[in-house]
């Protein structure tokens, strides 16, 4: 392989990377045959980041923001592309090695961009998703779509709500952007696709490391962010640091944690190091020091534009903002330097040109800081699309985003829901593997046939690594199934634990309940033993009482009995006085007559007034017994 680029006078500057930096200096250098411009990136399209977050939505189609660079420079004399990845940088020898060979250069311009910063943590490398590629956004794309299709088929709540419970990191605008996003999404899309699944149970969490949304902007714009992303229900988590992500749950630094499938990490990026550029010439977030003709500070004929370019100035003295405008302008005035540099003129210091920032949340709802105005609504949101159309290459490109724009406004529909999984064929990745094998440094004609038996061990070798890998990714495929099992045996023991809990809190009631009664029966028991007692006491007065009252009773019998037999004493003593008369009368046959008449009478009477005593002494004595038999009863 090699570049099979002519020699020729021209000088030779060689871009690598074709972002919004590079692009810009070759458009302003191509056509002047002073130069021959060799643009080399990995990547075979120029993409549009602003509108990433709409493919990662299914709302714009590829196409609407990839432009190849073949196509863009086509019949362009003095320009080349080779598809292939910066390796390292030989300053003193002016070349650069790259995965398809080594190509010598008069000018070299950095403009490799950023990637996205992790700050280290392995583990939400991971696990998270990144959205800063096409290729990235297309993988979160599918990643989404499959979590729906997933929520919808899983027969577990738990993996449904994890898989739905979608947490983005980072609050600029490219997080503010996918939220806002998605929250359109849950409205009007999901329900449509997915009517037997509980669309509400789509929660979107959004974590921002500082105080407001949009730090980048001003306040009018983030306090602006904050309410249309409240109001379209994100959950917006200010001053949150996402710590660490273990068995689907994403942890904060103050301990809070969401269960999720779903992590989109989006809060920062930093520059990449280049093999051969010492450490001495990067500065802070690993960006290469320029001066204010973007030639990186040491280094001869070495520049440096747009993000991975720190130009340290008055105003912006932590450099400029890694912004599309500042590649832009950055790239223009480069390459205008150049051109005045071979006519011999004067070179132009660079100067930004704040063009204000924006970004945009949702239907009518964006924040704009233009020209010293803070616009929010619907203004702003007009504003961003006319903006970013007119910032989008192509005629046709131009036109299939706004009909795309146009058809989801009057339809709130997203039409790039297509899941498609890229498959390369087996001569593809053989190639790239080879690809990636070879062209790691300079290798001189003498080492050629060393170099190749190198790499034939290399790939023998990378054949055993294959294996190994093979083997590896089985052993971890083993090692997650077997942690997958652990877990749910974990949580069926959780699941038993908890219902044996539940039984013995359940048995501790009825013991309690069972106790209660006890109590109350003895209580019970004790109140009727106290009755009886009260009854047997009131009995015992009541025969007391009874009997006193049979006394009595039984006295005035004996009295009236006394008085009878006292009366009946009295009659006697008259019955022998009337007697002792009959005699002295006996003469007197009348009298004697009335005498006995009424002798018979008295004596009828005792007999009656005895007969009544007695009647009633027998009366007594019954009541009495009676009376004990009663009390006998009571007891
Ligand atoms: C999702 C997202 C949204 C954004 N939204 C906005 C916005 O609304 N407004 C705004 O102003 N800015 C926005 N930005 C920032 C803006 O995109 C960048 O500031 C801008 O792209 C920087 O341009 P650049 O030329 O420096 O780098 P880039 O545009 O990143 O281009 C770098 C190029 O280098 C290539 N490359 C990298 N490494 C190598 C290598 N080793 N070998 C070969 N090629 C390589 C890459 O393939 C790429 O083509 C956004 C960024 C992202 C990620």
């Amino acid at each position: 392989m090699s570049f099979r680029i002519p020699d020729v006078p021209a000088k030779r500057i060689v871009v690598v990377g074709g972002g919004f930096g590079g692009l810009q200096l070759c458009t302003t250098l191509v056509k002047n045959p002073e130069f021959q411009v060799v643009l080399i990136d990995k990547n075979n399209f120029h993409q549009f980041p602003p509108l990433i977050y709409q493919i990662a939505t299914a709302g714009l189609q590829v196409s609407s923001i990839a432009f190849p660079f073949r196509k863009m420079f086509a019949g362009s004399k003095n320009f080349f592309y080779r598809m292939c990845e910066l390796r390292s940088v030989h300053t003193k020898e002016r070349y650069i090695q790259t995965s398809i060979g080594k190509l010598s250069y008069d000018y070299l311009v950095i403009a490799t961009g950023t990637t996205t910063n992790y700050f280290g943590n392995q583990k939400l490398q991971e696990e998270s998703m990144p959205m800063k590629t096409i290729s990235e956004s297309l993988g979160l794309r599918n990643a989404l779509l499959t979590t729906f299709e997933r929520a919808n088929t899983t027969s577990s709540p738990e993996e449904r709500a994890e898989l739905l419970n979608v947490v983005i990191v980072g609050g600029g605008p490219t997080g503010v952007e996918i939220a806002g996003a998605l929250a359109e999404m849950r409205q009007h899309v999901l329900p449509q696709d997915y009517p037997d699944l509980d669309t509400s149970l789509f929660k979107i969490h959004l974590v921002q490391g500082g105080s407001r949304l949009l730090p980048a902007m001003s306040e009018t714009a983030s306090a602006a962010a904050l309410k249309y992303l409240t109001q379209m229900g994100v959950d917006v988590q200010l001053k949150a640091y996402v710590h660490d992500y273990k068995q689907h749950e994403v942890i904060l630094r103050d301990g809070r944690s969401f269960k999720s499938q779903t992590i989109i990490w989006v809060c920062g990026v930093t520059g990449r190091r280049i093999n051969g550029i010492d450490d001495k010439f990067y500065g802070p977030g690993n960006r290469l020091i320029v001066d204010r003709f973007n030639k990186v500070e040491g280094l001869d004929n070495v520049f440096a534009v747009g993000d991975c370019a720190l130009m340290k100035t008055h105003v912006y003295p932590k450099g400029h903002p890694q912004m599309a405008q500042a590649a832009i302008q950055q790239g223009k005035n480069l390459g205008q330097n150049f051109l005045r540099k071979e006519h011999g003129q004067i070179l132009k210091p660079f100067e930004y040109r704040d063009l204000g920032s924006m970004a945009t949340i949702g239907r009518n709802k964006a924040v704009a800081d233009i020209a010293g105005m803070n616009l929010t609504g619907f203004v702003a949101w007009f504003l961003w699309m006319g903006v970013h159309l007119m910032s989008i290459l192509g005629v046709k490109n131009k036109i299939s985003t706004l009909v795309d724009w146009a058809w989801s406004y009057i339809t709130y529909d997203k039409s790039n829901r297509t899941l498609i999984a890229v498959k390369h064929p087996k001569v593809i990745l053989e190639r790239n593997y080879e690809i990636s094998m070879r062209h790691w440094g300079e290798l001189s004609l003498e080492q050629a046939a060393e170099a190749e038996r190198l790499t034939d061990t290399a790939l023998k070798k990378s054949n055993d690594d294959a294996a190994l890998k093979a083997q590896a990714d089985l052993a971890r495929n083993a090692l997650k199934k077997a942690e997958r099992l652990l877990n749910e045996i974990a949580a069926e023991d959780l699941a038993r634990a908890q219902e044996q809990q539940k039984a013995q809190a359940q048995e501790q009631e009825q013991a309690q309940a069972l106790s209660s009664k006890v109590q109350e029966a003895m209580a019970n028991a004790k109140s009727q033993e106290q009755a009886q007692a009260n009854a047997q006491a009131q009995a015992q007065a009541q025969a007391q009482a009874d009997g006193q009252a049979q006394a009595l009773e039984q006295e005035k019998a004996q009295e009236d009995a006394q008085a009878q037999a006292q009366e009946s004493a009295q009659a006697q003593a008259i019955a022998s006085r009337v007697q002792e008369t009959l005699a002295k009368a006996q003469a007197n046959d009348q009298a004697a007559k009335v005498a006995k008449s009424a002798t018979q009478v008295i004596v009828a009477n005792n007999e009656v007034a005895a007969a009544e005593a007695k009647t009633n002494v027998k009366k007594a004595s019954l009541k009495q017994v009676k009376s004990s038999k009663r009390t006998a009863t009571k007891k």
